[in-house]
């Protein structure tokens, strides 16, 4: 075999990857949006056979033959299928490390821990998935002391969703954050209280159907290639440059809720839509990691979206749809969008207190993963948490521990990207600045320039380079939370006038 031959067998087999992935996805986007309830049963088969396919097409003899061929001839491969054979390499590793048996109990358990987690969250019964979440814990530590026994445990769960993530990097971050964060907050509560009564006003849903619409176009999504759904709790799913599809959910008297939904996906959907053409269907195809597509996504929901100059944009719109609205100002929308207050949900919480929410999941996580608490400990540590970062009491285990989806499905060590993409996106923000007057051109109602901006900079790579690597370029230097707590002392101190 040659290098052309091999990079074509590369090709085949990471298109035959990509259908079956195409297919799983697009049966559970239906599934989260107009399957009959029924049709678990037949889903459920075609899930169960097309995952045997695709996984034994990725570990079978002839994918690792030729992931060990590439890897031995490594010096004649370009930089982008250097980044493929590492991609793969790094996947491989993680599959042949972990035993088939304990991967299938693995799975089992986080099915059943799923479908216990929702029903000790209604019930708001932590003791009844306390086993579920203890078991997680040790399965994790168990993956990482096979896949990468010399780093620590929660390091390796860092890597999983933000490569190269490690705590040292989150406790500097984090650690800046606190120290800018708390003493705004302090004064936020010292200022005069923003009227935000007005935003429960009744939007019909078929007005709010109208005004994704324009949001969407507004934004860059072209409806050839990307649809809309509505579903609970809103999510996006790309399957490939040409086939996005993100999520919302309507509430009649929350009309900024959907529309920042569709803002935030959409931006996740962006990212997914402008990789190079080079790079459709293989590995290299799509966003890196978990926080630059949260730097994306959080850059259109809270820098764009939630400007002056969007809102005042958009708020003609909404007046004609919702013409109750036209008994408050431009501005009193902006200040009302832009609230902070703490409180207790995760996915509600505003723009400035979010991070905190993060931090409490990432101290929590620190210490399950280095056994420095009990799973017994973990709500009161957890609600210990809440009042120290944020200054509230947690009332009950549904809108405390039990609130997040994340654990109950393994995932450990995700929250903090959430956080480090709102940082990136402020640092952009301040890069994009040096070249376009983004204030302006959002004031225009022309966001082009700035998603080529972005194409330029960050979506067209897709996987090609790691994330740190992938941001320091399109920064022009090191990644500095200071431009994000710049940004927010700014904001804020615009909004509550401080
Ligand atoms: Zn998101």
């Amino acid at each position: 075999m040659n290098t052309a031959e091999a990079i074509n067998r590369l090709n085949d087999l990471e298109l035959k990857e990509f259908a079956y992935g195409h297919a799983m996805g697009i049966l559970s986007f239906d599934d989260e949006t107009v399957a009959p309830k029924g049709s678990y049963i037949p889903r459920g088969k075609t899930m169960g056979v097309l995952s045997e396919l695709s996984y034994k097409l990725t570990t079978g003899d002839e994918a690792m033959g030729l992931l060990d061929w590439l890897k031995e001839h490594v010096d004649e491969l370009s930089d982008e299928d250097r980044r493929r054979v590492e991609i793969r390499d790094k996947r491989s590793r993680q599959l042949r490390a972990i035993p088939v048996e304990e991967y299938v109990a693995y799975s089992e358990l986080i099915n059943e821990a799923s479908n216990v987690w929702r029903e000790a969250k209604n019930n708001s019964d932590y003791k009844l998935f306390e086993p579920y979440l203890g078991k997680i814990i040790d399965a994790q530590k168990r993956f990482a002391s096979l896949v990468a026994p010399d780093m620590d445990p929660y390091d390796y769960c860092l890597d999983q969703y933000e490569e190269g993530l490690t705590q040292d990097k989150c406790e500097e971050f984090f650690g800046s954050l606190r120290e800018h964060i708390v003493p705004l907050l302090e004064k936020i509560k010292a200022a005069k209280p923003i009227d935000t009564s007005f935003l429960e006003v009744s939007f019909p849903v078929s007005a709010q159907r109208e005004l994704s619409k324009k949001l969407m176009e507004l934004e860059g999504l072209p409806e050839e290639n990307c649809i809309l759904g509505e579903v609970e709790h809103p999510f996006t799913t790309g399957f490939s440059k040409y086939d996005m599809r993100i999520t919302t959910h309507y509430y009649e008297n929350n009309f900024l809720s959907s529309m920042y939904s569709v803002i935030h996906e959409g931006g996740h959907a962006l990212y997914d839509m402008h990789s190079d053409d080079r790079f459709v269907f293989t590995s290299l195809e799509g966003g890196v990691s978990m926080g630059v597509h949260e730097s994306q996504s959080r850059f259109y929901e809270n820098i764009i979206g939630r400007s002056r100059e969007f809102v005042t944009l958009i708020y003609p719109e909404l007046i004609r749809l919702c013409p109750k609205l036209a008994a408050h100002s431009a501005e009193e929308l902006w200040r009302a969008a832009n609230v902070a207050r703490p409180s207790l949900i995760r996915t509600e919480a505003d723009e400035l207190t979010y991070p905190l929410h993060i931090m409490v999941r990432y101290e929590m996580e620190k210490a399950m993963m280095k056994g420095e608490v009990n799973t017994s400990e973990l709500p009161e540590m957890w609600n210990g948490l809440y009042k120290e970062y944020l200054g509230i009491d947690v009332p009950d285990d549904k809108n405390g521990i039990l609130q997040d989806s994340h654990w109950s499905g393994g995932a450990i060590g995700y929250f903090p990207s959430y956080a480090l993409g709102s940082a990136y996106g402020a640092q952009l923000l301040a890069k994009m600045g040096e070249s376009l007057d983004v204030r302006e051109t959002v004031k225009k109602g022309d966001l082009k320039p700035v998603n080529d901006w972005l194409e330029e900079r960050i979506w067209r790579y897709g996987c090609l380079y790691k994330p740190a690597e992938l941001m320091e370029r399109a920064f022009g230097g090191p990644f500095d939370p200071k431009y994000y707590t710049d940004y927010l002392e700014r904001k804020f101190g615009e909004v509550y006038g401080l």
